[in-house]
């Protein structure tokens, strides 16, 4: 990246976050802080460009690309890359994976958490989904929203791209390309919850 891009670059980061700070006045308003309700508290929720993302963002969005390549979609063709950053730093990345009697078939979110939590790795701080649909960008279906909860102990950002269209000629998201910095208390934030402390 030249240096007159990364001046850029860093005017644009500061505008998004004067940006979020507002939004973030909005959504204490907004958010119910009754006990009966979970999560009242939520990270902010806006669209920005890869190169304006910190380096958590931009690696798990790398690595979802990256393993977005193995995708089993053989049925609907639609493929998807997800990637996790545990609490220690380690990143888990998995694609989606469809079976010919449909029901069998796993997301890539659930993919990737499946990676880690079978190496014990119970706690997520971040994660990231890329798949291509043109009209907008893909987040966590309901099934994965629950499920990333269930690993969530605090709200978490999740960072959404969509993937080039032309894979072979552009192997990576571009710098300038909108990603969706969402969290899943935003996608879902009254989840199904036992309402047992998480400590
Ligand atoms: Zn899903």
């Amino acid at each position: 990246m030249d240096a007159l891009k990364e001046l850029q670059c860093e005017v644009d980061k500061r505008e998004t976050k004067a940006a979020a700070v507002a939004q973030a006045a909005v959504n204490e308003k907004a958010i119910s802080t009754s006990p009966n309700l979970p999560h009242p508290k939520m990270l902010d929720e806006y669209i920005t460009t890869y190169c304006e993302l910190d380096d958590t963002g931009r690696e798990l969005l790398d690595a979802a690309l990256d393993v977005r390549h193995n995708a089993y979609a053989p049925y609907s063709k639609f493929k998807v890359g997800a990637a996790f950053r545990s609490k220690s730093g380690v990143a888990y990345a998995g694609c989606n994976i469809e079976n010919a009697a449909f029901t069998p078939g796993c997301c890539a979110e659930r993919a990737a958490l499946a990676k880690g939590i079978s190496e014990g790795v119970l706690k997520y701080t971040a994660g990231a989904v890329v798949a291509c649909h043109p009209s907008g960008f893909t987040t966590p279906c309901g099934v994965c929203r629950q499920f990333i909860l269930e690993f969530a102990k605090a709200d978490i950002p999740l960072y959404i791209a969509k993937a080039p269209e032309d894979e072979a000629a552009i192997p990576a998201i571009g710098d300038d390309d909108e990603i969706l910095v969402t969290s899943i208390y935003n996608l879902m934030p009254h989840s199904f919850t036992v309402f047992e402390s998480k400590e």
